[in-house]
C-alpha cells in the first residue's frame, strides 16, 4: 500500500467516524483511531503517523520486538491487544504504553511488577508512568475464547485497582464475527452497560470503552466506543494466515 494509500483511507475512516459521532450526538474528538498495524511493516506505520495516527496496537509481543526499533522516534502511544502470555508480560509491559486485552489476575500482578520503579543502589529510578490497562471481557462465551466472564469483572477489576503500576481505563471487548454490523451492535451496548454499572460499583470514572474494528466501528461509535481498533479499512488486506 503507498502512502497516500493510507493517507486517503485514513481520510475516509476519519470521515465515516465524524459521522457516526455525528449521529450519536457525540464529538469526533471522543474517539481515538487506533491503527492495528499487526502483520504490515514498520514503514506503513510510519506512513499511517504521517499521515496523522497517533495510537497503533499489535496483537503479538514477539512481532512488535521486531518492528519497534524502526519507529522508536515516533511520539506515537503503542498498544497490545492480544491474547498475552504470562512468560510475556514483563517484555509487554515494557515494550507497550496499553495492554488493552488483559483478563487475568496473576497476568494483571506480572505486569505491575515489571513496571515498577528500579532500586539501583541507593537511588529509584522511576519507572515512566503507569502503564493504561483494559479489561476484555468474554460477551459471547460459546464463541469467542479471549477474555474474563462478565461475572468475574468486578474482583478483576478491584484488584487491578490495588496495583500501583496499571492505570484501569476501561473495558475492552472483541465480539464474535458477524458480517452484519447491526448484528454486533448488541455487543457494543452490552459492553457500555457493563462499563456503567462497575464504574459505579468501584465510584470511579471508567473512561474507556475500546470497541469496534474496520467493519463494525460506526456501530461501535454509536454505541459508544471510544476507542476503535482499525486494521484493514487502514493499511489493506492482511494475508489470511498470520492473522
Ligand atoms: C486484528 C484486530 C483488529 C483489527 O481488525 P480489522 O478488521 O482489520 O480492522 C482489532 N482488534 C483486534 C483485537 C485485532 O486482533
Amino acid at each position: 500500500m503507498s502512502s497516500q494509500g493510507i493517507a486517503e483511507n485514513l481520510r475516509k475512516i476519519r470521515e465515516r467516524m465524524a459521522r457516526a459521532a455525528g449521529r450519536a450526538g457525540r464529538r469526533p474528538e471522543e474517539i481515538t483511531l487506533v491503527g492495528v498495524s499487526k502483520t504490515f511493516p514498520a514503514e506503513c506505520i510510519r506512513e499511517a503517523f504521517e499521515a496523522g495516527v497517533r495510537h497503533f496496537a499489535e496483537n503479538r509481543v514477539q512481532e512488535w520486538e521486531g518492528k519497534r526499533g524502526a519507529v522508536q522516534d515516533l511520539p506515537a502511544t503503542w498498544h497490545l491487544i492480544g491474547h498475552l502470555q504470562s512468560n510475556k508480560a514483563a517484555r509487554a509491559a515494557r515494550l507497550f504504553d496499553c495492554v488493552d486485552s488483559l483478563d487475568d489476575a496473576g497476568l494483571a500482578q506480572r505486569l505491575d511488577r515489571a513496571r515498577a520503579p528500579i532500586l539501583s543502589g541507593r537511588a529509584e529510578v522511576p519507572s515512566a508512568k503507569k502503564l493504561r490497562v483494559l479489561l476484555e471481557v468474554r460477551l459471547a462465551p460459546e464463541e469467542t475464547k479471549s477474555g474474563i466472564a462478565e461475572a468475574e469483572l468486578p474482583a478483576l477489576a478491584e484488584k487491578v485497582l490495588a496495583l500501583p503500576q496499571l492505570d484501569l481505563g476501561g473495558l475492552m471487548c472483541i465480539p464474535p464475527f458477524l458480517e452484519d454490523p447491526e448484528r454486533v451492535r448488541p455487543y457494543f451496548r452490552r459492553l457500555r452497560e457493563l462499563r456503567d454499572v462497575l464504574a459505579q460499583r468501584l465510584g470511579r470514572p471508567l473512561a474507556v470503552l475500546s470497541m469496534g474494528m474496520s467493519h463494525d466501528f460506526e456501530a461501535a461509535i454509536e454505541e459508544g466506543a471510544t476507542e476503535v481498533r482499525i486494521g484493514t479499512a487502514l493499511f489493506g488486506g492482511r494475508p489470511a494466515a498470520r492473522e
